[in-house]
């Protein structure tokens, strides 16, 4: 793919989850041919909408939290990891999952956590603090946080098997959703998800809304559960990078983008991790979102997990399961 400027531009907050943009010899766009434009364009693109007429219960908008416990992978996955950088990321299974879970639970809300299988392997009692309400999701985020976009297919497609493997052994349960650890894909990911039986993928980023991946122009029956970059708690809360936003004022994001989807009946899907949002100063901006999302009132709000949603807008869209 060709995106060469990006990285340049981007906060280095963002060197954590962000692809490292290979350099390459292809031709710039401009000497593409129509053909090669859509050939490119049409590789993974999003097809019809899953936005449902209505949401369960009468409920006015679905809320999706999703926690990625990256932990200690994002600094082991690219094999020159130091002590005080795996020190911070272990915050996130010491001490940032179980406030964050405390919160959850406490307001009977559901989320979905999607770890990769090293960081459960390196920590297994996080397995049971998840568990214990039986609310909570879990889904598959690769083995290591590997950089799956720039991978050739038989590793990609090696590691996110054994991932699969690992994480329904270590939890108890078989994940049915994805999450790439690089929010990207390589030109081979759809088709391992497929190839693996995934109902539902969510990294990408064409909506507000639930919707069926196409590759090649051709439906999946995969479900896109959307994620954004202003959706996550990453960017703007690396206290070494450039945007550090107080986290009162990035509630207020938040709880912007869940009033236009409340306004407009669509969803609201956040991403945050456990070694970034666990923090003191940091979990009041998911209570003041929370408290904020409650004062809409009793059922006016369907809390559910990725998964949940994904078979919801499936069985309403009669949308059959992933087709090999
Ligand atoms: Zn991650």
């Amino acid at each position: 793919m060709i995106r060469p400027i990006i990285l340049l531009v981007v906060p280095a907050s963002l060197f954590a989850q962000a692809q490292p943009v290979p350099q390459t010899n292809a031709k710039p766009g401009w000497q593409w041919t129509m053909d090669t434009v859509n050939t490119v364009v049409n590789a993974v693109r999003a097809g019809r909408s899953l936005q449902p007429k209505a949401w369960p219960n009468g409920a006015r908008v679905a809320v999706l939290l999703s926690f990625d416990v990256d932990n200690e992978t994002v600094a082991l996955r690219f094999g020159e990891p130091t002590v005080g950088s795996l020190s911070q990321a272990q915050y996130g299974a010491r001490a940032g999952l179980q406030r964050i879970v405390n919160l959850l639970d406490a307001h009977k809300i559901p989320a979905t956590f999607f770890i990769p299988s090293v960081s459960l392997a390196l920590t297994p009692t996080m397995a049971d603090v998840i568990k214990k309400s039986g609310r909570h999701e879990f889904g598959v985020h690769g083995w290591i946080h590997e950089m799956n976009s720039t991978l050739p297919d038989s590793v990609e497609r090696r590691l996110l098997t054994k991932a699969l493997g690992e994480l329904t052994t270590m939890t108890g349960t078989k994940p049915t959703g994805y999450r790439a650890p690089s929010w990207n894909f390589s030109p081979n990911t759809l088709s391992i998800l497929r190839d693996l039986g995934f109902r539902y993928e969510s990294s990408l980023m064409a909506d507000d809304r639930p919707y069926e991946l196409l590759q090649n122009g051709k439906p999946t029956g995969m479900v896109e559960i959307p994620v954004e970059w202003i959706l996550d708690d990453a960017p703007l809360f690396d206290p070494r990078g450039d945007r550090y936003s107080p986290p009162r004022e990035v509630a207020k994001v938040w709880m912007d983008e869940f009033d236009k989807a409340y306004d407009e009946g669509t969803m609201l899907v956040l991403t945050m991790h456990p070694h970034i949002s666990g923090h003191r100063s940091r979990i009041i901006a998911l209570e003041q979102l929370i408290a904020h999302i409650e004062s809409k009132g009793a059922g006016k709000v369907w809390w559910t997990t990725h998964g949940e949603a994904a078979e919801y807008v499936r069985k309403q869209a009669n949308l059959g399961g992933p087709l090999p």
